[in-house]
């Protein structure tokens, strides 16, 4: 069904069981979990999917060793399950990453590490080589009985420098464990939807459908052409992380504040010293202040973060230029020979975490765990179950335990769970991804480097991307016209903003340039029979949205031809 079809639906008929509102990770995975059993459910979004704080993240799938020292254990623990299932069911995506933590001291911490979880102290400080050993022992301890990855390691100050010269020289050992990265979470999510409409003809998802409440009861607004038309669920599911407080305000839930977010905004800085100096790893380490910041190597580029700033409107936010040199002075600590030039600092990203309410000084205790609370029927709208807090890393578990919940209120049983199920392009993959290349290859005619770069960016999937034709490069890109038709055509894709945001790994991977842009806005124009003045005012605005939220400026002329165009403004 296209967009037109199930608008078309919906206002035959605006009768469903379950209405979730938000198309993050959260809510397309609470949507799945409810497709998975069979029942009616509309997931509307009121941007695109994954266009939250799911795009925002610093792309970790972790148990969170930091929140040990928080005493949430069972959040750890429920994290690092989660993640070794997503190294198995999403293996195109979610890979290991080694985690190196650089430490200055051997003491430090201690005290306060006891202190703070019997909640004397909420204030943060710097974690010695005790601590961060005690910390480690209780990951392996968590992922003993299904070992997937190495145990922790730790190097004295001679074999720390040995391995990375650039480090801080004040440093006195580093300790070494894994945990994994996501490359493209935004594409995970969209995979996810897929799967569960395909599974069940009565689940469908809408992007750009706003839903807020007149008196007659809830309303969908369709932010593509403005048109609103009713939806009449029996349960509401509020799955709108940083905005739930909002959207109960506008659907007319009388709810108390339940979220207060921070915001936290990351750079991709294209530095070569800084990526060598890696060295393949994540060096999460502590910024002087006692925060956590991290550095690891992405898409060839690297990633920096991130900043924890208490915000009221998740609208507004983006990467400021007071938390840009906050981050650069977090890696001048632990690089403090590496300098990061204005032009090499290549996209700029920004979300609110969706954090639950707290009067904590310090954003970074704030717990990270997640829960549900229903608020109770009112007037025209039916029991709401608000879905508050979580990490990317738990989404299934967050929306499995949503919908156990919502099965519940509406006498339904579960059929199928999501604990071992392969997502999207994460199905079938091979064992030998190398021969897995070499045979598409051989049957479409490829070259294996392609085949191999299809792999990685769709799965198991790339085997249909490879069918789309032309596979012509576009200009200064590995992107073909094909492939990008083909997202187009399969991806609900509404504006550039989608394709180079969120279902590629263009923009964040510093590979904009003008000509690039046209080039993918002519096959976008094409596709959806746009005529010459909505191309050039969709143009426009992706060019202005890119400047202000991702501090990319292009020029806006066809006849810069190279990805230099692309400069942090
Ligand atoms: C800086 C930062 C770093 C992070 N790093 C990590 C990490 O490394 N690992 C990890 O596991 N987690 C991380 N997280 C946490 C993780 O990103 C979030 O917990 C997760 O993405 C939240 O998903 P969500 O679906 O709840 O919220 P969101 O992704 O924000 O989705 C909510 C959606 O609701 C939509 N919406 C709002 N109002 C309406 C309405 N009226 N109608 C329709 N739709 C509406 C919004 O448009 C939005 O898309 C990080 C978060 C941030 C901000």
């Amino acid at each position: 069904m296209d967009r037109k079809e199930k608008l078309a639906a919906l206002r035959e008929r605006p009768d469903m069981a379950v209405l979730v509102i938000g198309g993050g990770i959260n809510g397309i995975s609470v949507f799945r979990e409810l497709a998975l059993q069979g029942v009616d459910v509309l997931l509307a979004e009121k941007g695109d999917y994954c266009g939250g704080a799911s795009a925002a993240l610093s792309r970790m799938v972790h148990g969170g060793l930091r929140y040990l020292e928080n005493g949430e254990f069972k959040l750890v623990r429920e994290s690092l399950l989660e993640r070794d299932r997503l190294l198995k069911n999403a293996p195109h995506y979610v890979a290991p990453l080694p985690t190196t933590v650089p430490i200055f001291d051997v003491f430090s911490g201690i005290a306060n590490g006891a202190v703070r979880f019997l909640g004397l102290t909420r204030r943060p400080s710097r974690r010695g080589a005790l601590v961060i050993k005690a910390g480690l022992s209780v990951y392996d301890l968590f992922t003993a009985a299904r070992r997937l990855m190495p145990t922790h390691r730790f190097r004295g100050r001679k074999e720390t420098l040995k391995t990375w010269p650039a480090i801080n020289p004040a440093i006195r050992s580093s300790a070494t464990y894994y945990d994994a990265w996501v490359s493209r979470p935004e594409r995970l999510g969209l995979e996810m939807l897929a799967d569960a409409t395909a599974a069940s003809p009565s689940a469908r998802a809408l992007n750009y459908a706003r839903i807020g409440a007149d008196e007659t009861g809830l309303v969908l607004t369709d932010e593509v052409n403005g048109d609103s038309l009713p939806v009449r669920p029996r349960l509401v599911i509020n799955a709108t992380g940083g905005w739930i407080d909002l959207t109960n305000a506008a659907i007319g839930a009388s709810a108390p504040v339940m979220m207060g977010g921070t915001k936290g905004s990351h750079l991709i800085v294209d530095n070569p010293a800084l990526f060598e100096a890696l060295g393949g790893h994540m060096v999460y380490y502590e910024n002087e202040d006692g925060r956590i910041c991290i550095l690891f190597p992405y898409l060839g580029k690297v990633l920096i973060g991130s900043t924890d700033i208490r915000v009221d409107d998740p609208d507004q936010v983006r990467c400021d230029d007071d938390e840009l040199d906050y981050i650069l002075q977090s890696l001048a600590f632990v690089f403090p020979s590496i300098k990061i030039a204005p032009e090499e600092i290549v996209f700029r990203f920004s979300g609110v975490r969706p954090l639950p309410a707290s009067k904590d000084s310090f954003t970074g205790r704030i717990p990270r765990d997640h829960f549900c609370e229903f608020i109770e029927p009112n007037g025209h709208l039916p029991a709401t179950l608000c879905m508050i807090g979580g990490k990317w890393t738990t989404f299934r578990s967050f929306g499995a335990l949503a919908a156990d919940m919502a099965l519940q209120r509406l006498g339904l049983t579960r059929k199928a769970g999501t604990e071992d199920l392969a997502i999207g392009g994460g199905r079938d993959f091979p064992a030998d991804p190398a021969a897995w290349c070499a045979t598409l290859a051989a049957e479409s005619g490829l070259k294996v480097e392609r085949a191999r770069d299809l792999l990685e960016r769709y799965g198991t999937t790339g085997r249909a991307v490879a069918a789309a034709l032309p596979d012509t490069m576009l200009p200064g890109s590995d992107y073909s016209a094909g492939e990008i038709g083909w997202i187009v055509e399969n991806e609900q894709v509404e504006n550039l903003a989608d394709i180079f945001l969120r279902r590629t790994t263009i923009a964040i991977g510093g590979g904009l340039g003008m000509p690039l842009v046209d080039a993918v806005l002519a096959i976008l124009a094409a596709g959806k029979g746009w005529n010459p003045a909505k191309t050039e005012a969709e143009r426009d605005a992706f060019l202005a949205q890119l400047k202000r939220q991702n501090g990319v400026a292009l020029s806006g002329q066809t006849d810069t031809n190279d990805r230099r165009s692309a400069q942090c403004a």
